[in-house]
C-alpha cells in the first residue's frame, strides 16, 4: 500500500486486465491526431506511459467523414490507418502502459458541411445546420462506432472509450431539444437512449469480452433542457448492462455557459455527481475536472466519489506526473494551472496544443533539454517566469547559472496575478520553480538588482527583466487618486467604494475582479458559493442540473474603460475570455468602450464618446492598467559591453501580448539551445 497515497496507487483489477493505477490521463485533442504525425504521438504518449499513467484515452477520432470535429479531423475507419496507429499503441506498450482509443462523432457540433444529427436543428456555437439522419443514417453511424472500435483492437488498443458528452452525436439523440425524432431513435426516453445502447451492445459484441470499453456518459449536462436525473441513472444502468468496463463523467455540453474546467472552476467542483451515480452501478466509475494534484485525487477517491481520477491537461503539464506523486516528489509537480492558454485556446484556433507551464508538451521529439558538453558560466536577470525556466533548463543541461533578481521573492509578475481571485494556481506554479531553481543547483541570489558591471567575466547573459506600466499620459493623471496596478496588487494601496479601471486587457479585468471581492470575502474555491453563483444544481433538483444565477454584487461601484469600439476583453483567451466577461457583468461592473480619454480630476475620469458628446465617470480611485513596456535599461547598456553574448527573453524583449506563455516557450527553447 503506497504511505500517503494509498487509494491512487491502489491497482484497479478489470477481470481480464488490471490497471496499475487509478489515474485516467483524459482524452485530450492535440492537434497531433489529424494527418501523419504517429511518430510526434507515440512519443509524446510514451513520456506519459513512461511517468506512470495507469491508462491513456487518446484525443477523439471519429468513426466516419460525417463524424469529424472538423476537415480532415483524426479518423479511424480503415484497415490502412489501423496499422499507423501501430506506432503508438506499440510506443505506449513498450513503456509499460495501457492506452484506449476514444471514439468520437462530433453530431451536429461538427465544423463541416455534411454533419448530422438526430434531428435538422442547428447548434448555437457552429455555423452549419446538420443534416437530419434517416433510419439507415442512424445504423450506418453505430456500425461505424462498431468498425472503429474493432480497428482499434487490430490497431493494439486495450480498449477504448465511445464519447457519449459533451453535447456530441450520442448526447445528441438524448436529450429533446435536440431530438425530435418520431422513430424508434426519438420520443419516450428509452427510445431516445436506444442509439447509445445499441453502440455499446454492439460494440460489445463485436470485439470480445477482454477489451475495456469505456462510456464517457453525461453525468450533469449543465443546460436548461438537459437529461433529468432519472434519466441519467436509466442511462447508466443501460450502458453497464450493454457491456461497459467503466463509466467515465462528462461535465456539460460544450455550448453551456457554465465554466467546467477553467482556473476559477475550484478543484474538484464536480466529483459529487459522479458519487451519485457511483451509487447505481458496480462498474467502475471516473470523475474528473480540476483535479490537478495528487492529494486532490486522493482526496476525492477516499471520500469514496469515484473509482478511478481522470486527469488530461495535468498530464500535458507534466508527464511525469504519477511517478512523482508515487514517489513521494509531489512538490516537483509541474501543475497545470487551468488556464487552457496553450492546450484548448491552441485547439479552437486550429494551432497545435501545447502546455504553458511544459512548452515540450507536443513537442516532445523537437525541444529537448539535452546535457551540453560545453558548460558555460551564464548569468540570467530577472527571476520572472522567464528568467526562472531559462535558468531551470540551463542548469538541467549542466551549466552554472547565476540567477538574480531585485526582489526579496521569485517570480515577477506571477506574485501579482496569483492574487486575483480565481487564479490561485499560480501559487503552485512559483512552487515548482522554486524547487526546481533548489534541485538543479542554481545559485539564486535575490535583491540584487543587477547593473551592467556585475556582469563581466560571464559566458552568456541572459536579460529577463519584464516590463514597466505604459504611462497613458493622459492630463491630471498626477492626482492623488491615480494608482497602478501595481499599486493595487504588489503594494496593496487602499482603494475607495468607486473606481473607474483604465485599459480592459487581461490586467484590467484582473484587477476588476481583485476589486469586486473582499479580501476578507470567503475562498474563492468555496465549491458551494461557485455552484450558486454559476446556477449549478443537482441534476435531480432542476433538469441539467442548472438553476438561475446568484452571483454575489461587486463590493464596489466599477467602471472598465478601454478606448476601442467593440466587446470588452475581446483579446482574452479563446476559451476563458465570455467567462471573465460574464463573471463581471453579473457582478454588476460596467463594461465602456469607444471613447477618448480627456482629463482626470477630483470629480473623476472625463472622456469624450467619439462625436456622441462627453461623459465624467467619477471616482475615488483611477486604477491605470494601460498596457506595459519592455524594461530594456539593463540591457540597453550591456549590449555595447557584451555583444552577441547578450540574449534578450520575456517581457523585455517584446511587451506587446505578452503572457507567460510566450515567456516560458521562448526561455526554454533558448536555453535548449545554449
Ligand atoms: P516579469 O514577470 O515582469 O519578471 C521580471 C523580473 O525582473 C522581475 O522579478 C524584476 O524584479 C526583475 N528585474 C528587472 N530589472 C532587474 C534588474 N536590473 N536586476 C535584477 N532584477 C531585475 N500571463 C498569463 O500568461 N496568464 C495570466 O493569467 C496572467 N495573469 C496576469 C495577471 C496580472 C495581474 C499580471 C500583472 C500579469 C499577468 N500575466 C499573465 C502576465 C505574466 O505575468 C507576464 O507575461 C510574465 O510574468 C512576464 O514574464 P517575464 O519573466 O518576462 O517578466
Ligand atoms: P493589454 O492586454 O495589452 O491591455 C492594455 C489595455 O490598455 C487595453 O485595454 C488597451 O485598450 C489599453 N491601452 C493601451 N494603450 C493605452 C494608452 N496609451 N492609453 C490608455 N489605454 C491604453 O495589456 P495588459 O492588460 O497590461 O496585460 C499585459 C499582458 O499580460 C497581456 O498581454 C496579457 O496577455 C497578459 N495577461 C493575461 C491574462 C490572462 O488571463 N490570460 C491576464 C492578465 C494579463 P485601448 O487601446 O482600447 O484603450
Ligand atoms: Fe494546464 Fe494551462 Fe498547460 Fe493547458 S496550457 S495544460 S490549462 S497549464
Amino acid at each position: 500500500m503506497h504511505p500517503v497515497y494509498p487509494k491512487l496507487f491502489e491497482p484497479l483489477d478489470l477481470g481480464f486486465t488490471t490497471i496499475d493505477n487509478r489515474i485516467l490521463m483524459g482524452s485530450m485533442h492535440t492537434g497531433l491526431e489529424d494527418g501523419n504525425n504517429h511518430e510526434r504521438l507515440a512519443a509524446y504518449y510514451c513520456e506519459r506511459a513512461r511517468g506512470g499513467v495507469g491508462l491513456i484515452v487518446t484525443g477523439g477520432y471519429a468513426p466516419n467523414i460525417a463524424g469529424w470535429v472538423k476537415p480532415f479531423a483524426g479518423t479511424l475507419a480503415s484497415r490502412r490507418a489501423a496499422k499507423k496507429h501501430k506506432t503508438v499503441t506499440d510506443a505506449v506498450h513498450d513503456a509499460g502502459g495501457k492506452i484506449a482509443l476514444q471514439i468520437l462523432h462530433a453530431g451536429r457540433y461538427a465544423y463541416h458541411p455534411f454533419n448530422v444529427a438526430p434531428s435538422k436543428i442547428k447548434s448555437p456555437i457552429t455555423p452549419f445546420k446538420p443534416w437530419a439522419l434517416s433510419g439507415r443514417g442512424v445504423e450506418r453511424q453505430i456500425s461505424a462506432f462498431v468498425r472503429c472500435a474493432v480497428l482499434a483492437r487490430e490497431a493494439g488498443y486495450d480498449g477504448v472509450e465511445i464519447m457519449g458528452s459533451e453535447g456530441y452525436l450520442i448526447n445528441e439523440f438524448l436529450v429533446e431539444h435536440t431530438n425530435k425524432r418520431t422513430d424508434q431513435w426519438g420520443g419516450s426516453y428509452e427510445n431516445r437512449m436506444r442509439f447509445a445502447l445499441e453502440i455499446v451492445r454492439r460494440t460489445r459484441a463485436a470485439v470480445g469480452e477482454d477489451f475495456i470499453i469505456i462510456y464517457r456518459l453525461s453525468v450533469i449536462d449543465l443546460i436548461p433542457a438537459g437529461s433529468s436525473w432519472n434519466e441519467v441513472v436509466q442511462l447508466a444502468k443501460g450502458i453497464e448492462a450493454a457491456g461497459a468496463t467503466i463509466i467515465n463523467s462528462g461535465i456539460g455540453w460544450h455550448e453551456a455557459r457554465i465554466p467546467t474546467i477553467a482556473t476559477s472552476v475550484p478543484r474538484a467542483a464536480f466529483t459529487w455527481v459522479t458519487e451519485k451515480l457511483k451509487q447505481e452501478v458496480s462498474v467502475p466509475v471516473i470523475t474528473s475536472n480540476r483535479i490537478n494534484m495528487p492529494a486532490v485525487a486522493e482526496q476525492v477517491l477516499a471520500d469514496g466519489h469515484a473509482d478511478m481520477i481522470s486527469m488530461a491537461r495535468p498530464l500535458l503539464a507534466d508527464p511525469e506526473f504519477a511517478l512523482k506523486a508515487k514517489n513521494n516528489r509531489s512538490d516537483e509537480i509541474n501543475t497545470c494551472i487551468a488556464c487552457n492558454q496553450a492546450c484548448l485556446d491552441h485547439t479552437f484556433s486550429s494551432k497545435m496544443s501545447s502546455c504553458l507551464v511544459n512548452p515540450r508538451a507536443c513537442h516532445e521529439t523537437e525541444l529537448n533539454y539535452l546535457a551540453t558538453d560545453k558548460k558555460k558560466r551564464i548569468a540570467v536577470v530577472g527571476a520572472g517566469p522567464a528568467g526562472l525556466t531559462a535558468s531551470m533548463v540551463l542548469a538541467t543541461r549542466g551549466h552554472f547559472v547565476d540567477l538574480y533578481d531585485a526582489a526579496a521573492e521569485i517570480g515577477g509578475q506571477l506574485n501579482m496575478a496569483k492574487l486575483v481571485p480565481g487564479k490561485e494556481e499560480f501559487y503552485e506554479m512559483l512552487r515548482y520553480f522554486e524547487k526546481q531553481i533548489e534541485l538543479t543547483g542554481v545559485n539564486l541570489q535575490l535583491g540584487t538588482m543587477v547593473e551592467p558591471a556585475m556582469l563581466n567575466g560571464y559566458d552568456e547573459v541572459i536579460v529577463a527583466t519584464g516590463v514597466n506600466p505604459r504611462n497613458p499620459k493622459i492630463p491630471g493623471q498626477d492626482n492623488s487618486r491615480v494608482l497602478s496596478y501595481v499599486d493595487v496588487l504588489r503594494h496593496r494601496a487602499n482603494i475607495g467604494d468607486r473606481v473607474v479601471i483604465i485599459g480592459a486587457g487581461g490586467i484590467g479585468f484582473d484587477i476588476a475582479e481583485f476589486l469586486m471581492h473582499s479580501e476578507s470575502s470567503p475562498d474563492a474555491q468555496n465549491t458551494d458559493l461557485w455552484m450558486s453563483a454559476w446556477g449549478v444544481t443537482d441534476p435531480a433538483d432542476a433538469r441539467g442540473g442548472v438553476v438561475d444565477m446568484q452571483f454575489p454584487k461587486s463590493l464596489r461601484d466599477i467602471t472598465l474603460l478601454q478606448r476601442s469600439e467593440g466587446k470588452l476583453g475581446a483579446k482574452l483567451g479563446k476559451t476563458t475570455g465570455w467567462i471573465h466577461r460574464s463573471s463581471l457583468k453579473h457582478a454588476g461592473v460596467e463594461m465602456r468602450g469607444g471613447l477618448s480619454y480627456e482629463a482626470i480630476s477630483d470629480d473623476g475620469v472625463k472622456v469624450s464618446l467619439n462625436g456622441a458628446g462627453e461623459e465624467t465617470f467619477p471616482a475615488d480611485n483611477v486604477i491605470l492598467c494601460a498596457g506595459q513596456v519592455p524594461n530594456r535599461t539593463l540591457y540597453d547598456n550591456l549590449v555595447d559591453q557584451l555583444g552577441a553574448n547578450v540574449h534578450l527573453i520575456g517581457g523585455a524583449h517584446e511587451a506587446s501580448e505578452l503572457d507567460a506563455k510566450r515567456a516560458i516557450n521562448q526561455a526554454a527553447r533558448l536555453a535548449a539551445a545554449l
